[in-house]
């Protein structure tokens, strides 16, 4: 199964090239034929499955006849990086043709956005507050909107910007084709999609299908030894390139603050930063400047950074959905990743829910050598019997990769053992992505 089936325009193919696809998703063999046929579609697919190109490619197939320099395409997202991210993937994907894309969001000035627009745009890709702001202005007309698509629809209604979304249907087009993305599919969501699809397509790619490229681990440890345990954990690990998540933005910035002082290149990410600062940190994290970057849920909302190869939840997400999310950071499209949980005591009711949605139970390690200092959980059944933390093989993508090791050998923390060199010197090797293995057709 190649791109070609499509029969799409010849300037697609070269964009599809230039972004180095070569075989669609399963989301994009599910979705491409529906939304050239001009139907609505239910997508249940988180980032990681290739959903940006599944709405994008037809679109752009779209956008090949009728006029330009009109909006026709309007994109709803949640956060600016994620809108930021899919105008990348517009910008790649419509290389070839004289399509122009642009980003309209709040935390940055308004005028160079209403100036882009000005010289005009097919597509539109907006968070809703601001484009609301600028529709009450009268800085955007809408009124030429062909397709409609919004996308991570639950992160909107998390973050209450559901009514700002009745507000906006009410002001495109009613005729026109919509294409509607969750990842989960709560009813205030069910009901928002009820209400705005005419006779949907529905595409479903396994709710948590990232899970299939993630090996999922728990360490429980009280919250006192969190940051020892990691700092043992980084030791230990052969990590390429780390996400770390924590409750709050504090301890997002002070575990940032921390890591940084043990000589890791690490940025925090959270929702105090301002927009460059955001986007530096960002930036940086997928340039290869920083190997860690530790953020808050809002705030790691849609990164899309190639090669994550760990999610580690230094606080447990308060949500089953959130955990979903985060670790959708790993594993992605063709990569494999893991996702270490730091659980406390507490967090046992979570944890029993995400391993009811992961349909196994998670496996409990400790960290070899650490020392839990007496506070380490006793084992309650079979299924909670402890492993202790080896260095993963074949887990990850890059052959010839390294921990994010401190900067000079002299920073490194003296009281941890350093893994064997022969361990994360092996050659690792790279699993299929989750969808050739479920035997689709390559
Ligand atoms: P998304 O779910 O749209 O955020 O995409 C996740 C990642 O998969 C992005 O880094 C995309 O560039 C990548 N991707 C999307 N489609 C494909 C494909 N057909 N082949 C390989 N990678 C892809």
């Amino acid at each position: 199964m190649n791109f070609e089936q499509f029969s799409l325009d010849p300037r697609i193919h070269a964009g599809i090239k230039g972004a180095g696809y070569t075989t669609p998703t399963p989301i994009q063999q599910q979705a491409i034929p529906v939304v050239l046929q001009g139907r609505d579609i239910l997508g249940l697919a988180q980032t990681g499955t290739g959903k940006t190109a599944a709405f994008l490619l037809p679109i752009l197939q779209r956008l090949t006849k009728g006029p330009l320099r009109k909006v026709r395409a309007l994109i709803v997202a949640p956060t600016r990086e994620l809108a930021e991210q899919i105008a990348q993937t517009s910008a790649t994907l419509s290389k070839q043709m004289k399509v122009k894309t642009v980003t309209v969001y709040g935390g940055v000035g308004k005028a160079p956005q209403v100036e882009a627009l000005r010289r005009g745009a097919e597509i539109v890709v907006a968070c809703p507050g601001r484009l609301l702001d600028l529709i009450g202005a009268g800085q955007i007309d809408l009124s030429g909107v062909e397709v409609l698509v919004l996308d991570e629809a639950d992160h909107m209604c998390d973050m209450g910007f559901l009514p700002d979304i009745r507000r906006l249907l009410k002001l495109v087009p009613a005729k026109r084709q919509t294409l509607f993305f969750s990842a989960t599919m709560p009813d205030d969501i069910r009901a928002l999609a009820g209400d705005i699809l005419t006779d949907p397509v529905m595409v479903q790619i396994g709710l948590i299908a990232p899970a299939e490229t993630v090996a999922h681990a728990l360490y429980p440890v009280p919250d006192g030894l969190k940051s020892k345990l990691l700092l043992a954990m980084l030791q230990q690990t052969q990590i390429d390139r780390a996400l770390i998540f924590t409750r709050t933005k504090r301890r997002a910035r002070t575990l940032a603050e921390m890591l940084e002082k043990q000589g890791y290149r690490v940025a925090a990410l959270q929702g105090n930063m301002a927009q460059n600062r955001r986007q530096a940190a960002i930036n940086g994290f997928r340039g290869g400047e920083y190997d860690i970057l530790v953020a808050t849920d809002i705030a790691a909302r849609g990164i899309d950074v190639a090669a994550v190869s760990h999610v580690i939840n230094y606080d447990m997400p308060d949500t089953v959905d959130a955990y979903t999310h985060r670790i959708g950071r790993t594993g992605r499209a063709q990569l494999t990743g893991e996702a270490f949980t730091f659980m406390e005591q507490d967090d046992e009711p979570m944890v029993r829910a995400i391993e009811r949605v992961l349909g196994s139970p998670v496996e409990r390690r400790r960290v070899a050598g650490f020392d839990y200092g007496g506070a380490y959980p006793a084992s309650k059944s079979a299924s909670q019997s402890y492993a202790d933390h080896r260095p993963q093989q074949g887990r990850s993508s890059a052959g010839a990769s390294h921990a994010p090791a401190p900067r000079s050998e002299a920073a490194r923390p003296a009281a941890v053992a350093t893994a064997p060199e022969a361990a994360s010197a092996k050659p690792r090797r790279r699993r299929r992505p989750y969808w050739r293995r479920q035997g689709a057709q390559g």
